[in-house]
């Protein structure tokens, strides 16, 4: 380190210089060449994306397009009313965002200082304890049961005077899982701020949006990178009290969400039939593959409500039997934390994907057991 950079970390926020990168998805031809193998014959089931990709009307709409040249509307009028149209809720009870991320980030901003915490119900979604600390925050971090449950009595027992918000995916990223409505209601009953993060609710079909009307307290975000096929577009929406989303609206970058992903937006939403056809085939097969995988005696996989299945490995595995993927060109998402060192998750991909991995698991862990 130069002198002059020494003196930049020294002005840099103590909170913001010892971040820890957010591990997220690499480019396919960054797995290919570590694996040694052409990018066509990478299986990428590691970040939960659609395998049969956009609707085709998106490429259309995006051709089609003549102004580019133009900004995106600061207000969202034409985003706000078409996602108004999706979730069943008031346009001015939206906020789209770029990705859902950026929600949280947005959201976060508006609550947490340093001091705060957040409750983090893990193993969860890496964003929501990384946003916590960009802030200056804390995720307090209150660990589900063995079968992935939240532990009611011991969220209740982590609040402190500095808690902002408890954050709960539904269903959970990584495991799978979801709450009931009771569960949600009694966090919301806390009257701390509740956000739901349903990224995945296309592959479940429960919902808590209708709740929004009885809690000022709650804000569910959704996403369409996952069931849409839009994650390299990037765009989410959140759903709150109407005085909330208009604060958001100030804190929001005025163009946030770019014009294409606006454009891919509508375009999806006009042809929906399409669209959940291929979240039905992706939840036909989510259950076919856990058919597959449990019939693979070292390896049991947990219930899923989304497009992805969490599985337990034999001990100590867990690192092995990913890395003897990763060898094959088979990239799953794997982790280091002690919960979930031996434990990996597969996105639900095409059937003969499917069929792929689950060759492989049985062979590497019948190594990892012998
Ligand atoms: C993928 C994912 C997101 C991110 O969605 P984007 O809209 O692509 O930012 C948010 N929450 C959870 C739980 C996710 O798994």
């Amino acid at each position: 380190m130069t002198e002059f950079t020494q003196q930049l970390q020294q002005s840099m926020l103590p909170h913001i210089r010892g971040l820890d990168v957010y591990q997220g998805v690499e480019p396919v031809e960054a797995m290919a060449q570590r694996a040694g193998i052409p990018p066509e014959k990478i299986i990428r089931l590691n970040g939960n994306e659609n395998p049969y990709g956009p609707s085709p009307a998106v490429a259309q709409a995006l051709a089609a397009f003549p102004n580019f040249n133009h900004y995106p509307d600061p207000e969202q009028r034409r985003l706000r009313q078409a996602l108004s149209g999706y979730v069943n809720v008031d346009p001015e009870r939206i906020i789209a965002g770029n990705g859902s991320d950026e929600l949280i980030d947005m959201l976060f901003r508006m609550f947490i200082g340093p001091g705060d915490n957040i409750i983090n119900l893990t193993p969860t979604f890496g964003m929501y304890s990384l946003g916590a600390e960009i802030c200056g925050g804390q995720a307090v971090s209150v660990p589900r049961d063995a079968n992935f449950e939240i532990d009611l009595e011991s969220v209740k027992l982590a609040i402190t005077p500095r808690t902002k918000a408890i954050v709960i995916c539904s269903p959970n990223n990584p495991t799978g899982n979801m709450p009931s409505e009771a569960e949600v209601r009694t966090l919301l009953d806390t009257g701390l701020l509740v956000v739901v993060d349903e990224a995945y609710y296309e592959f479940c079909g429960q919902t808590v949006m209708p709740l929004l009307d009885e809690y000022p307290n709650l804000v569910v975000l959704r996403t369409f990178s996952k069931w849409a096929g839009l994650a390299g577009l990037r765009i989410g929406l959140g759903a709150m009290h109407p005085d909330l989303a208009q604060t958001m609206m100030s804190v929001k970058p005025p163009y946030n969400v770019n014009l294409a992903a606006e454009v891919a937006l509508i375009a999806s939403l006009e042809n929906m039939p399409a669209l959940l056809e291929r979240v039905n085939a992706i939840v036909v097969e989510r259950e076919r593959m856990a058919g597959l995988l449990s019939a693979i005696p070292a390896v049991k996989p947990y219930p899923s409500r989304a497009n992805f299945i969490l599985c337990q490995l034999p001990e100590n595995s867990g690192q092995r039997v990913f890395d003897g993927l990763c060898n094959r060109g088979i990239f799953l998402r794997h982790w280091s934390n002690p919960r979930l060192k031996d434990c990996i998750r597969v996105s639900v991909g095409l059937p003969e994907e499917s069929d792929v991995v689950a060759a492989a698991l049985t062979e590497l862990t019948e190594a990892a057991n012998g």
